[in-house]
């Protein structure tokens, strides 16, 4: 499953450049697919869903850093563990109970994000 960053996130930006797959964003912040990953132009996901990877998406949360969950990894792939959570100070940053992902989804995942 994705992890997802709690209300009592301090804003402290400390998750966001650790993320290999730059799915961390601050809050009120426009996002892309592409952004920090290999994806470029029409893209469709593991749900169907389709998207332009290098049009900008709306802020997740306006008051405190999120994750876009179909950019997280979980880090698979790139560390043994979620690097947002290893260094976050007040442990929000959580798995999101809400999206069930097994490890070979993940690391699927992880190569479509960086086409390898
Ligand atoms: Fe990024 Fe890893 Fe945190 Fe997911 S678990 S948001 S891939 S740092
Ligand atoms: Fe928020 Fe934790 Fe990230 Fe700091 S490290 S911005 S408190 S989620």
């Amino acid at each position: 499953m994705a992890i997802k960053i709690t209300d009592e996130c301090i804003n402290c930006g400390a998750c966001e450049p650790e993320c290999p797959n730059n799915a961390i964003y601050e809050a009120a912040e426009n996002w892309k697919f592409s952004d920090g990953t290999a994806l470029l132009g029409k893209i469709i996901l593991q749900n169907g869903l389709k998207f332009n990877a290098e049009e900008s998406q709306e802020p997740l949360d306006d008051e405190v850093y999120f994750i876009v969950a179909d950019k997280c990894t979980e880090c698979k792939g790139f560390h043994e563990e979620p690097q947002c959570a290893a260094v976050c100070p007040v442990d929000c940053c959580v798995p999101d109970d809400e999206i069930e992902e097994t490890e070979e989804q993940l690391i699927i995942k992880k190569g479509f994000l960086h086409r390898d």
